[in-house]
């Protein structure tokens, strides 16, 4: 699999999870020179082949709920807009936020959200007990007082998603290399000149560091701190009886505090949120499978939503890494020496807005002055303590990402 890389190249982006794939096609798309991707592994390696790929809208933010369903248009024309299937299934997508009891004040939050989603152009309404029951036969809703129910929304296979979006890469003209490492990026004080990989070193003058919670080990090759760690999140798959409803709708659920959403036919994905069963780890050296006690945690969990799971079948799960921020906001921008950029830290939320991001970056280093203020507010010296919305909601659970 490994091979050389060339000597010199306009750009190199470094990982190839969903970021580093759309923004090499879209650097390609611009005519902004020649492109060398490398993925140490394989292209979706990461997090991107072991994400639950829900695409949610609901942020309390305009800056990530734009990317989110920018990124949206792109996944449900996915043949139009890249090429290849994404595997979309518009299942609607159902957020449950704790709205009763010493939670009453997330209600006018969420009215205020589900406004400013509806002035972005999302299409999502604030739904009641009753109403919920009727989007979702399948699922009870004793615990919830108020949801938002966005009508356009869903999943996709993220491995499919990845992979057609790096094969359209290289029909723009990138090239990408699996099994291809950098293990350092080179610079003088002003500005970047290279990097070097496990196949040779290779002469840039501009380096895009897409390797999720790999990139603080890569920044600091060229002096940076990037303030982001690798956090040990897992999903699990369940087979449910054929003789009871089946839910094919996806939740992020803030109450239940689960994440889920149909896998095939009969199967339904968990995810739980809770910081508790979140590890901090070393990125390099994590367990890739279910803890023991991961899936009854996840039965338990999934059963409060959906009477009858008690008899669902665990059938397989894994782990993958969140790369975490301290503020749960992604950085996307120019840091240090000329010529770098970091994409990472998307804190357990970015498979939904990769489309959108690779756009972004691509306009923002053509220079596009639009895509630039979209990214402004993800810079990395930005004020970590500062909330992004008005309207940023009082939780129950830490899903470790924001809402
Ligand atoms: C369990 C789980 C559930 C999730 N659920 C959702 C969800 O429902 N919706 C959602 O939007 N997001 C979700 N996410 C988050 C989402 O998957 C990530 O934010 C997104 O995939 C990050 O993409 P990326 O390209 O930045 O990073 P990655 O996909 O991690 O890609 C980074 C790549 O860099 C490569 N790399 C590392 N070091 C080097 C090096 N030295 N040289 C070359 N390559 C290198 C890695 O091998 C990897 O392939 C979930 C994540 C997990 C783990």
């Amino acid at each position: 699999m490994a091979q050389g890389v060339p000597t010199r190249v306009d750009n190199v982006v470094i990982g190839g999870g969903i970021m580093g794939a759309a923004i090499a096609r879209q650097l390609a798309k611009r005519g902004l020179g020649s492109i060398l991707l490398i993925e140490r592994d394989l292209i979706a390696a990461g997090a991107s082949g072991r994400t639950g790929a829900l695409l949610r809208q609901h942020y309390s933010n305009v800056p990530e709920a734009s990317l989110a369903s920018r990124s949206l248009n792109t996944f449900r024309n996915w043949n139009e807009a890249v090429g290849g299937d994404c595997g979309f299934v518009e299942t609607g997508l159902i957020v449950t936020m704790p709205t009763l009891g010493d939670f009453e004040d997330n209600v006018p939050r969420m009215r205020s959200v589900t406004d400013q989603l509806r002035s972005l152009g999302v299409s999502i309404e604030m739904v009641d007990r009753d109403q919920l029951a009727a989007i979702d036969p399948a699922a009870s809703f004793d615990d919830v007082g108020y949801a938002t129910f966005e009508s356009a929304s869903g999943y996709v296979d993220a491995i499919a998603a990845t992979r057609s979006m790096a094969v359209a890469a290289t029909r723009a003209g990138a090239v990408i290399l699996e099994g291809v490492a950098a293990t350092r990026i080179l610079a003088t004080d002003s500005r970047v000149t290279g990097v070097e990989t496990s196949a040779g070193a290779v002469e840039t003058e501009r380096v895009i560091l897409a390797a999720g919670p790999w990139s603080p080990a890569l920044a600091a090759t060229i002096g940076i701190h990037l303030p982001i760690t690798a956090q040990r999140v897992q999903i699990a798959i369940f087979q449910t009886p054929a003789t009871l409803p089946h839910s094919a709708r996806t939740y992020v659920d803030n109450v239940a505090a689960i994440f889920c959403r149909p896998w095939g036919v009969g199967r339904i994905m968990v995810g739980l949120g809770g910081g508790e069963v979140h590890d901090q780890v070393d990125p390099d050296h994590y367990a890739w499978s279910n803890d023991a006690g991961f899936p009854e945690l996840t039965r338990k969990a999934a059963e409060a939503r959906f009477p009858g799971f008690a008899q669902a079948r665990y059938l397989h799960g894994h782990a993958g890494l969140y790369d975490m921020t301290p503020d749960g906001h992604p950085i996307i921008g120019p840091v240090g020496p000329d010529g770098c950029w970091v994409v990472a830290g998307f804190s357990g939320a970015g498979f939904k807005k990769g489309p959108a991001v690779g756009e972004a970056v691509a306009g923002a280093i053509a220079g596009d002055l639009i895509e630039r203020a979209l990214l402004e507010p993800f810079r990395l010296d930005r004020d970590w303590h500062t909330p992004w919305s008005p309207f940023e909601y009082r939780l129950a659970h830490d899903f470790g990402h924001g809402f």
